[in-house]
């Protein structure tokens, strides 16, 4: 990910940084180039407009055009922009709360969230030593919570027994009674997901919310999907309330928009990102080391 805007930017800014000399007219110029990158990055317009119009009032002032070497300052005007529109610091997951901590999962089917409650499970147990229960709260597709099983066993993290016939709902608070029972620290919640965000997947997230009180409602959206990404998290967040996304398949070549735009569109930070199948293949998401990246 994140390849091609990386190619087009060095090329745009190669043509500025070698020169002593620029002109408003020349930061202009290049300014325009970046707009372009980015929307053909797939970045949302709004999101573009107010990129550019800051690195422009920053980068146009005196101090750069008589600097002596106003090239680089450019590059480092829109560096710390990418930063900060990235949301600026890495935000961990937060456990700080009374155990057995929720951590509810959300998203739409596909999105990789029955993978990512496993990576983050197998991550908690293994970095922060937390005893961690997952439960799948998915009733409607049949091998949903044998899948979520087999992930358990796999990276070594108990899962709430299966019970036929029961309720998301029901099974929600079988697992935060567990949880307590048995001395968990965390209780992670993979609920159902749908093709598409429908009515009555909206109600059932917010009964379980209501139900079990999560301390994290991490959205798990997929990365290749570009802005629908964005609209998902959008919707998401206006009806049930998510505190941080996910963003996966960021080893993919997508363009890159819906880790550049997430932060500005929904206003929540990404937390972590899925960048492969494997088990271990979850990453904290820092705005600066992405900067970097794209900076080259
Ligand atoms: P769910 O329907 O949202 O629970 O999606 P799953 O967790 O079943 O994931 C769907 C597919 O995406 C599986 O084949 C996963 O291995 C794959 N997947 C999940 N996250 C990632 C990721 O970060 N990178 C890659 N390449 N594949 C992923």
């Amino acid at each position: 990910m994140f390849e091609s805007l990386s190619d087009r930017l060095s090329g745009i800014f190669d043509k500025i940084t070698g020169r002593g000399a620029l002109s408003e007219a020349d930061v202009n110029e290049a300014l325009r180039e970046v707009r372009r990158a980015l929307l053909e990055a797939d970045v949302a317009l709004d999101v573009v407009k107010s990129f550019t119009d800051k690195v422009r009032t920053r980068a146009v002032g005196a101090e750069v055009i008589r600097s002596v070497k106003p090239g680089q300052m450019v590059v480092k005007i829109v560096h710390d922009q990418l930063v900060e529109m990235l949301g600026a610091e890495a935000e961990p997951v937060d456990l700080a709360a009374a155990a057995p901590v929720p951590i509810m999962m959300v998203g739409l089917q596909g999105s990789g969230k029955t993978t990512t409650t496993a990576k983050l499970a197998k991550r908690l147990t293994e970095r922060q030593r937390k005893k961690v229960l997952m439960a799948s709260l998915d009733t409607r597709r049949p091998a949903a919570q044998e899948q979520l099983r087999v992930l358990g066993e796999q990276v070594g993290v108990a899962t709430l027994p299966i019970v036929a016939g029961q309720s998301p709902v029901d099974i929600a608070g079988r697992a935060m009674n567990a949880a307590r029972l048995g001395g968990y620290d965390v209780v992670m919640l993979d609920t159902a997901g749908r093709t598409h965000i429908d009515e009555p997947l909206m109600i059932e997230m917010q009964e379980i919310k209501a139900a079990t009180r999560p301390h994290e409602i991490l959205l798990v959206a997929d990365a290749l999907t570009g802005q629908d990404a964005v609209n998902v998290a959008r919707s998401f967040d206006s009806r049930v309330g998510v505190s941080g996304i996910v963003l996966t398949r960021v080893d993919g070549d997508g363009r890159g928009g819906a880790a550049l735009s997430m932060r500005a569109v929904t206003g929540k930070p990404i937390k972590l990102i899925g960048v492969g199948e494997r088990m271990d293949a979850l990453e904290d998401f820092h705005p600066g080391r992405i900067a970097d990246r794209i900076l080259g």
